[in-house]
């Protein structure tokens, strides 16, 4: 059908439409509902049985769009050719997988890539799994996840950027970046899909799949701003979400998918359903039947229908009764096969079967090791407990994640996680230190009451000159449908901690989780705490990395940490209420049997050295509220960071604002910029930052949606955490 366009088909071109139009008028309805069809794949099913030949038959009458968790180019060319060469029209089919981060190579979970504050690092890893993966005949991927989270306790906050939306929009647009290129026909790319759109990060309870009450304003500032910036960076697809959206299902939502995501935002690929989520509608009580879910979601603007057959089976009847309009549909297939062509897939639907990647490079190994330990956070080191000495004669590794290889590839890692164990954080230590004495005890498993190791694991420390205690969790606690009530660390494994702070020795807790968990137990007892989160292939050589101090920790908490589960949700961009009562208006309501405040805020995080903060100035102490909505004026705001300690390190640069006096009560601190800089000892640094009207404004709860920039007086603060001092005052008049 031609060659690509000079600038690729990941514009929209006349070209791709001419052709995707061609082809349009010359498809059934049957097959126009077979492009909506998604259909999964069971790798451990042989010919003949189920739901493949289900895929098989359907391909061959070109009845299927797309096909879910197939891998290995020869099985994907195989269920291709049917489509290809066996279908009238032969329009191939499009192989979607969830890579959330890494497909050979774990990075670590995309919560700690959060803690990076660092764009390279997400596109890298997108880069990495995207060749990988592309390699065994996959062309889409299920991510980024683009939804903010405001809920530990629910398992997916290991899949997103934390809780914030303005670095949670940073990162999903670096990673769709990094998965697409500038061109996703280009080979060693994938089609991004930013999910799950929207509102899944606010589950009530924190219980997945639960119910999200979500006002218009909030809806706006805080859960699109990362779908907006993934469309804006050319994300060819999303995926709706599961929960209901202030009553109304995401899957049948017209407001979200086609009043904001279509009218407003122009997005011009295709929505994916998520898993039955079309057929779901009936259980969410809102669809009677399957004919209903079907008009509800086509009719919002569900394009693809993810496993469930609702669309293929009543889509005839509905177009007859009127209930779903032809226009609708075309559009719907006119989404879908756009993509297709922006991914070449009419030119080349088959994967190169000796070009198959077998295993991590050693360059992807070194990604993943950087970036583990780019994402690392120091959240305590009470007297310098860290960075242990390279000469330290003896070391005891204890605590059930010490040895493991693992579940420190965290949740959705892909097929690599089978085939290749992860470094653990033993070996790391053991590779680290070569000449020290290194022993390790278990001590207890992560979950479970059995307390006879703690004994041995005491001894070990007694032994030798310093400790590491590894803890956390396990894979399965977080990812979907891991919703866990309790946030402490599992098990007794905070008892393991306390009997080791008992011998008296130097030691380090290391965390390795896919959540923020409440260490209130944890920092009153150990000395220093690493949060490694699940780090990936290279965990324990990144932990080792920063244990011994090859590199200085530099990432900081994506997510508020809190003391106790009873806060939750607690979040650094809270309102304040009419009564804060507190010197400096930091925290709100508070609790009778609890000191306020989170354990560790936002944007927090340690160095092995020090930094300091001066000159936070501003290009114009007053500008007009009306020249900065419509006239695109900006205001500069620059600070001087130095390092003030004795080694070079890391820091991550954050800028907040405060609205100070609003038509709607804004929150009491909003993050608009982040830099992060490398500083050797004494060095410093100017950074600048720009606030705009995407900045400055607020939205109110008008479904239309408009921008508000109002005059008053704003509260600028810089400083490396959410709880800076350094401020000043920007006027708009
Ligand atoms: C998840 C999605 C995922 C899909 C396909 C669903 O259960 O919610 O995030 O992409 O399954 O595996």
């Amino acid at each position: 059908m031609g060659a690509p366009p000079a600038e690729g088909w990941g514009s929209v071109d006349a070209g791709t439409e001419r052709r995707v139009q061609k082809l349009l008028a010359r498809m059934t309805v049957e097959e126009k509902f077979g492009q909506l069809q998604q259909l999964t794949w069971n790798p451990d099913t042989g010919p003949g049985e189920g739901q493949n030949d289900k895929a098989r038959e359907a391909a061959a009458e070109g009845r299927l769009g797309s096909v879910l968790n197939i891998t290995g180019a020869k099985e994907c060319n195989e269920l291709q050719r049917f489509a290809v060469e066996e279908s009238r029209l032969g329009i191939p089919l499009v192989f979607g997988l969830d890579v959330i981060h890494g497909f050979l190579t774990t990075f670590p979970v995309p919560l700690a890539q959060g803690a990076s504050f660092d764009p390279n690092v997400v596109t890298t890893d997108a880069e990495v799994s995207a060749r990988e993966a592309a390699s065994w005949g996959v062309h889409w991927t299920f991510a980024p996840m683009a939804d903010v989270t405001r809920e530990p306790r629910w398992g997916r906050i290991a899949e997103g950027s934390g809780e914030d939306p303005y670095l949670t929009a940073e990162l999903t647009a670096a990673k769709v970046r990094g998965y697409q290129g500038d061109d996703y026909s280009e080979k060693g790319r994938l089609a991004a899909c930013a999910k799950h759109f929207v509102g899944y990060g606010f589950p009530e309870g924190g219980r997945d799949y639960n119910t999200v009450d979500i006002s218009e304003r909030r809806l706006r500032d805080i859960a699109l701003p990362p779908f907006k910036a993934a469309v804006d960076a050319g994300v060819a697809t999303l995926m709706a979400a599961f929960n209901t959206v202030n009553g109304v299902p995401a899957h049948a939502n017209r407001h979200t998918l086609t009043g904001i995501l279509h009218e407003e935002f122009g997005f011009d690929g295709f929505v994916v359903g998520d898993y039955n989520g079309v057929q779901e509608l009936i259980p969410h009580g809102v669809a009677a039947d399957d004919a209903d879910a079907a008009a509800l979601a086509l009719g919002a603007g569900v394009d693809m229908e993810m496993v469930s057959t609702t669309y293929a089976d009543n889509g005839k009847e509905l177009l007859e009764s009127g209930r779903i309009e032809m226009q609708r549909l075309d559009d719907a297939v006119t989404r879908i096969l756009r993509i297709k062509v922006r991914l070449g897939l009419f030119e080349n639907p088959y994967t190169d079967e000796d070009g198959e990647i077998g295993e991590p490079t050693r360059s992807a190994r070194r990604h993943a090791r950087e970036t583990a330990a780019r994402c690392a956070v120091l959240l305590k080191n009470d007297e310098r407990t860290l960075p242990f000495g390279e000469d330290t004669p003896s070391l005891a590794v204890v605590g059930p994640l010490g040895d493991d290889t693992q579940e420190l590839h965290g949740t959705w890692a892909g097929p690599g996680a089978r085939m290749f164990p992860a470094v653990s954080v033993l070996e790391g230590v053991k590779k680290a230190v070569p000449d020290a004495k290194v022993t390790f005890a278990r001590g207890c498993d992560i979950t479970g009451d059995d307390t006879g190791g703690f004994k041995e694991a005491e001894a070990a420390v007694r032994a030798s000159d310093a400790a590491v205690v590894v803890v956390g969790e396990k894979a399965s606690h977080s990812g979907e449908a891991a919703s866990r009530s309790d946030i402490t660390l599992p098990g007794v494994q905070e008892e393991l901690i306390r009997r080791i702070a008992r011998t008296g020795k130097p030691f380090a807790v290391v965390v390795l989780a896919g959540r923020p968990l409440v260490l209130s137990g944890v920092v009153e007892h150990a000395p220093a705490v690493l949060e490694g989160w699940h780090p990936g292939l290279e965990g324990g050589n990144a932990v080792a990395d920063v244990l011994f101090g090859k590199v200085n920790p530099g990432g900081k908490l994506p997510t508020t940490f809190p003391r106790a589960v009873g806060q939750l949700a607690q979040n650094y961009a809270h309102e304040n209420t009419g009564r804060p009562y507190d010197a400096d208006n930091k925290y709100t309501s508070k609790y009778l049997d609890l000191a306020h405040g989170p354990l560790f805020p936002f944007g927090h995080g340690l160095s092995y050295t020090t930094f300091g903060y001066s000159r936070l100035e501003l290009s114009e102490k007053s500008v007009s509220a009306q020249a900065v909505r419509d006239g695109g004026a900006k205001v500069r705001v620059s600070v001087r960071v130095k390092n003030t300690g004795r080694r070079a390190g890391d820091e991550v640069v954050q800028l907040y604002i405060r609205d100070k006096a609003a038509s709607i009560a804004q929150p009491v601190r909003r993050l608009r910029g982040f830099e992060r800089v490398t500083l050797e000892a004494g060095g410093s640094r100017t950074c600048s930052f720009e606030l705009g009207a995407d900045d400055l404004g607020f939205h109110s709860n008008d479904p239309r949606g408009e921008l508000l920039v109002e005059a008053g007086e704003f509260g600028i603060y810089a400083g490396g955490s959410s709880e800076a001092e350094l401020n000043t005052t920007l006027t708009l008049t």
